[in-house]
């Protein structure tokens, strides 16, 4: 996999927007901090384009993605990471962890886990367990699968996910799994991580044989990324990144968390929502300078 970057002494940020959509104020604000603290910092900043989803992404989104982070005035490293282009990276990633029993295949549909889950529920009379996302954890049917019957099926072509085996990941990445937090004002804090809320989460996808959070992992560390700015919602699932990237050998960067925008209802910006997108409110007449004003970075 070519996993020794060069090293060019300088910390190394990346903004890595997911070409599904229109890049809207939120992701103004994670690339606007991204390119603050790497100025702060003294520190390059690469752009890397999650497209795994190929039904989701599309190149005109990319095009789209490149205006609105020029018209924002964020100056990125000329090469970017396209993900869609380095899927024998992450089969790569995945075959480490096949090898050591740490993933199996899974054939369950949605449909089945929620009447698992409702089983489940009606036998003890309490709620099933939920992830920090919400989703009820996986109920583990097809992590009991006889091998060879779970092998016959995946050789016969019947459509199925590869999940982590999170119990056996935990031990196997052994203990003080943690990572450090950094501020802007330059001190950090050390947080430790409680993955197996997260349950058997997904690592290949039926329709795309990988998913985020093995991309992301396996390219912060081929992209030599050793400062990780992002959103709080994703602080809960970087427990997860901090196990793989331990059993995969790779380093754990230093992650910062920043604000979320909300919307008048409190909840957080989002494509699925409608959130006005930045090309709108450019369109609207908003200039990149009074954008920066009203997010802080002026
Ligand atoms: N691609 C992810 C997103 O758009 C963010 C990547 C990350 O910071 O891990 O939400």
């Amino acid at each position: 996999m070519g996993l020794t970057p060069p090293d060019s002494g300088k910390p190394v940020f990346r903004f890595a927007p997911s070409p599904n959509g229109r890049l809207h104020l939120g992701h103004a604000l994670s690339a606007l901090s991204n390119g603050a603290l790497a100025r702060q910092f003294g520190g390059r900043l690469l752009l890397r384009i999650e497209d795994i989803d190929l039904t989701r992404c599309r190149p005109e989104f990319v095009d789209g993605i490149m205006e609105d982070l020029a018209w924002l005035g964020i100056a990125f490293e000329s090469e970017v990471r396209r993900q869609s282009r380095h899927f024998a990276d992450y089969a790569g990633a995945l075959a480490n962890l096949r090898a050591r029993g740490l993933i199996y295949p899974c054939f369950c549909s949605r449909q089945e886990i929620r009447a698992a889950v409702a089983a489940g529920e009606a036998v003890t009379g309490t709620p099933w367990p939920r992830d920090p996302d919400g989703a009820p954890l996986y109920p583990g049917n097809c992590r009991v699968l006889a091998p060879e019957d779970a092998e016959r099926r995946v050789a016969a072509g019947e459509a199925h996910v590869l999940r982590l085996d999170m119990a056996r990941a935990i031990a196997a990445a052994g203990p003080a799994l943690g990572y450090t937090v950094f501020e802007p004002d330059g001190s950090r804090h050390a947080v430790t991580v409680a993955p197996e809320r997260w349950g058997d989460v997904v690592l290949a996808r039926k329709d795309v044989p990988t998913s985020y959070h093995l991309s992301v992992v396996v390219d912060d560390a081929l992209q030599g990324v050793t400062h990780v700015v992002r959103g709080r919602d994703l602080e809960a699932a970087t427990d997860i990144h901090v196990v793989l990237q331990r059993l995969l050998d790779l380093p754990t960067p230093l992650y910062h968390f920043h604000r979320l925008l909300l919307d008048e209802e409190g909840r957080k910006l989002a494509k699925s929502r409608q959130s006005r997108t930045l090309a709108e409110l450019r369109a609207g007449g908003l200039s990149a300078e009074s954008l920066r004003r009203q997010l802080g970075f002026i």
